[in-house]
């Protein structure tokens, strides 16, 4: 887009978007932006469109100024917005999962209006992760006090403050909290949130522009340094990423400057290519965030319920709260989808619709425990050879090799560490664990035959 042309209406709609995006709920946006179009644009006046009036209200009660702000930004000038109502066919098939939490996906380049990420892959913080939208409960109390006296005192308590959970259950809004208020009680702080991806991402294209010195530089001058889904570090590159990581980890903690990391597994199951690396991370604090209970469920939905000023009835909250167990961006999934459809069809679900639309929500995530003897027991009757001998100390080819895929999968699908593996498998060492995992795992890209093995055995020791 030329500097001087003016925006194009579907420019100025997508830019609109891209930044309500960010500052509004889930349930808003699947709900009511998505299915708003603006239709006309000119001479400062913008026409939307909405399906229906309960859309236009919605919108009109909740969100006028900041749709008028950013249009207007879009736009490059003030505009003044008028609503049309658009009726459509009926209610769409399906109403998708809200993409993943957390900052939204980078613009596409040159649009200039509210790219994400800064050009060393920092993103900003979700308005909507604050420590007034989280609720405290027994299966996060620890790691949300951690947070707070880390937040009040970065890099003087604990550092690193290490913070794991399976997905959806916190990390992420947690660590953004600290940032948020670090920066209110720290206005001059630097606050850095990136992924672990991104920032490989970043570090490797700076070595390809050779732009490493800037790319260091940038991250010495962070005063609290929020590092999220730390997991796929060693997936990424290989020893490159962990190695840039870890440098700019010790940069920073040598300096007392706040590192926070989030990742899927605490720091001992974690696939990372150096040990030391590994230790320095449980040196602070390491904290879990557990599954809510059913309470704590309803809480969390009647806040975000709440925040959306949407009057759901009590029993709607205790029926998804009760169908929903493990995952709470599922569970809000649920509400939100609830909501669209509340706002499509202009009325609140029954009951009986809304345990229809919340069914695959909770099929689709209860969760399967798979314990260690019945993975070698699939394994050893999927490979014709005895569980005994999977476990035992018989060194031929058919056992060994049933072995190692055994150990490959219990670290796979199992929380247990290296160590507690090995002990399982007649007291064999960590490194022996971890020779057959990287077999096997070195195997899966290379042999189809593996990767079809693996496959069929997850998902008959996860199906339930
Ligand atoms: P993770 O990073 O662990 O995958 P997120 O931090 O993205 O999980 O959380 C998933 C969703 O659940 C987010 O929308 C978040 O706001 C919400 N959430 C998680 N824990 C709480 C909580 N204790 N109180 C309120 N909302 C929560
Ligand atoms: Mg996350």
């Amino acid at each position: 887009m030329a500097h001087s042309a003016a925006p194009r209406t579907d420019e100025i709609w997508a830019a609109t978007l891209h930044q309500l995006r960010s500052a509004v709920s889930d349930a808003t946006y699947l709900g009511f932006l998505r299915e708003t179009r603006l239709l006309g644009y000119s001479d400062g006046r913008v026409v939307l469109g909405v399906p229906n009036t309960f859309a236009r209200d919605w919108l009109q009660r909740r969100y006028m100024d900041l749709l008028r702000r950013s249009l207007s930004a879009a736009a490059g000038r003030e505009v003044e917005i008028q609503w049309e109502v658009i009726p459509m066919d009926g209610v769409p098939e399906e109403i998708p999962l809200p993409p993943p939490a957390g900052p939204v996906a980078a613009a596409p380049s040159g649009q200039g209006i509210g790219y994400p990420y800064d050009e060393f892959g920092a993103a900003p913080l979700n308005p909507r992760y604050t420590f007034d939208n989280f609720v405290v409960a027994d299966c996060n109390r620890f790691a949300h006090a951690a947070a707070m006296q880390v937040a009040k005192a970065p890099g003087e308590s604990y550092n690193p403050l290490f913070i794991h959970s399976k997905a959806g259950l916190g990390k992420t809004h947690l660590m953004q909290a600290l940032g948020h208020l670090v920066r209110q009680r720290f206005p001059h702080a630097q606050v850095v949130y990136v992924s672990a991806e991104n920032f490989v991402n970043h570090m490797i294209s700076a070595i390809r522009e050779n732009t490493v010195d800037a790319f260091r530089a940038r991250y010495r001058r962070v005063d609290v340094w929020l590092v999220d889904d730390i997991q796929f570090i060693a997936a990424i590159e290989g020893p490159a990423s962990e190695e840039e990581f870890f440098h700019t980890f010790n940069t920073l903690y040598e300096t007392n400057k706040q590192v926070v990391i989030a990742s899927d597994a605490p720091p001992r199951a974690l696939r990372l290519l150096n040990d030391r690396l590994r230790s320095r991370l449980e040196m602070g604090i390491v904290a879990d965030l557990r599954c809510p209970d059913v309470e704590t469920r309803i809480a969390i939905l009647e806040k975000k319920a709440a925040a959306e000023q949407m009057e759901l009835p009590r029993e709607v909250l205790e029926l998804v709260a009760k169908r929903i167990e493990s995952n709470i961006r599922v569970l809000e999934g649920a509400l939100t989808k609830i909501c669209a459809y509340a706002s499509l069809t202009g009325e609140m679900p029954s009951v009986a619709k809304i345990e229809e639309l919340i069914a695959d929500y909770s099929s689709a995530v209860s969760e399967s425990h798979v314990s260690m003897p019945e993975i070698v027991d699939a394994v050893a009757e999927r490979l014709g050879v005895s569980p005994d001998d999977v476990r035992g100390p018989k060194r031929h080819k058919e056992v060994a090799w049933a072995r190692q895929v055994a150990i490959y999968l219990c670290r796979e699908l199992t929380d247990n560490s290296l160590a507690a593996i090995g002990h399982f498998f007649a007291g064999r060492d960590h490194s022996t664990v971890l020779h057959s995992y990287r077999k096997v795992a070195d195997l899966l890209t290379d042999d189809r035959r593996v990767l079809f093995l693996i496959n069929e055995l997850k998902s008959q020791l996860t199906a339930q």
